[in-house]
């Protein structure tokens, strides 16, 4: 069987979900949108089932999966409903949809329901991607109650730059979302992970962890208690050794300086390792750290082993995890975490859980 795996440590999800949740106070989403960051939702959901008080999700086919597998506690709809029948099946399962924009509560207006909605209020405090504005809050607020089909409608807005400690950016969407909502009666949700870990004054009723939960630090430079949740590895496969001089993979992008043992390696692009990384990105072979060389391909990349003479077929390699961080692999190629866990596919999945 080829060896790209991707390890997924149940446990260390439970352990930054513990901190998630001593962090925040009250009642934290363990926000498993997008497979759970790529880790598997049902998985990390059930895992999760005995401390978790809800979870988020994006939209109602994420939620139903869940469901279905068993899952009784409250699923929150980050991105809503789309047309009236997900509006109805949402009613019907009890999940609890956000509601960003005039038309949605229409939509509710207009629907007949199966059971009353609880639904969760979107503000626009400054980000300014989806939300009702500040001013428009009140009024949409007594639209709903007057619709009768919202049982309790809670507030929520999201922030553009929590992950910048001491912007006064988020200082200030605070305050907008305060005053937006003062006075009104429900539960307040401000928090993603990086106000969780930077904003003590953004916590409110519910937090909403995603990639802390997964151990990626959104600030990576703070020093983290966090545990990485995933280690993508593979094996070396194949040894070739090259002289000085000779180009080395696609375009020719590394040439050899020095007699150079090439490591090929079974994890390539289509397994969701960028292609962006450059030569000289960390990747830990039996538990010694090398670097890649050599422009990453579909199904493979080539790693250096010349310092490393004991490495040869079979030996173990990780691409991120607990030696490598995901964040520094995510740096060189020019993205974030976020996007590098997500497109994890094709490789297998083992889940492990100790308890
Ligand atoms: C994805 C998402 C979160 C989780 O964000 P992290 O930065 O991963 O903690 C929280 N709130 C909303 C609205 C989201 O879309």
């Amino acid at each position: 069987m080829r060896p790209a795996r991707a390890l997924i440590d149940l446990e260390a999800l439970r352990h930054n979900h513990q901190i998630a949740r001593r962090r925040h106070g009250r009642h934290i989403f363990a926000v498993v949108k997008a497979n759970a960051y790529g880790h598997g939702a049902i998985a990390c959901a059930q895992a999760l089932s005995w401390d978790a008080d809800g979870y988020a999700v994006a939209f109602l086919d994420e939620a139903l999966a869940l469901r279905e597998s068993g899952i009784k506690l409250p699923i929150l709809l980050l991105e809503g409903v789309f047309d009236p029948a997900e509006l109805r099946e949402a009613a019907r399962h009890g999940f609890w949809p956000v509601i960003h924009h005039p038309a949605q509560i229409d939509m509710i207006v207009k629907t007949a329901l199966p059971a009353p909605l609880r639904v969760w209020l979107k503000i626009n405090s400054g980000m300014n991607r989806a939300g009702f504005p500040p001013a428009d809050v009140r009024r949409a607020w007594r639209r709903l109650m007057v619709s009768g089909k919202s049982e309790e409608c809670g507030f929520i807005s999201h922030f553009a730059r929590a992950d910048e400690p001491g912007c006064g950016a988020t200082a200030e969407q605070i305050r907008v979302f305060d005053e937006a909502t003062r006075g009104l009666p429900g539960l307040r949700s401000l928090a993603n992970s990086a106000a969780i870990l930077a904003w003590p004054n953004a916590r409110r009723d519910w937090g909403r962890p995603g990639i802390m939960l997964y151990g990626a630090d959104p600030m990576p430079e703070e020093g983290s208690e966090l545990r990485p949740v995933m280690t993508l590895e593979s094996q070396v496969v194949a040894i070739q050794n090259i002289p000085a001089g000779q180009p080395l993979g696609y375009g020719a992008r590394f040439v050899a300086p020095r007699p150079t043992r090439v490591g090929l390696v079974a994890m390539g692009y289509a397994d969701g390792y960028p292609r962006s990384v450059p030569d000289g990105v960390p990747v830990a072979v039996n538990n010694k750290l090398t670097t890649l060389i050599g422009r990453v391909s579909m199904d493979m990349l080539t790693v250096d082993l010349t310092d490393l003479p004991e490495a040869g077929i079979g030996s173990a390699v990780e691409l991120w995890g607990n030696q490598v961080s995901v964040n520094q692999v995510a740096q060189a190629a020019g993205t974030i975490a976020y996007e590098l866990l997500c497109n994890v596919k094709r490789v297998s999945y083992v889940w492990n859980d100790n308890r």
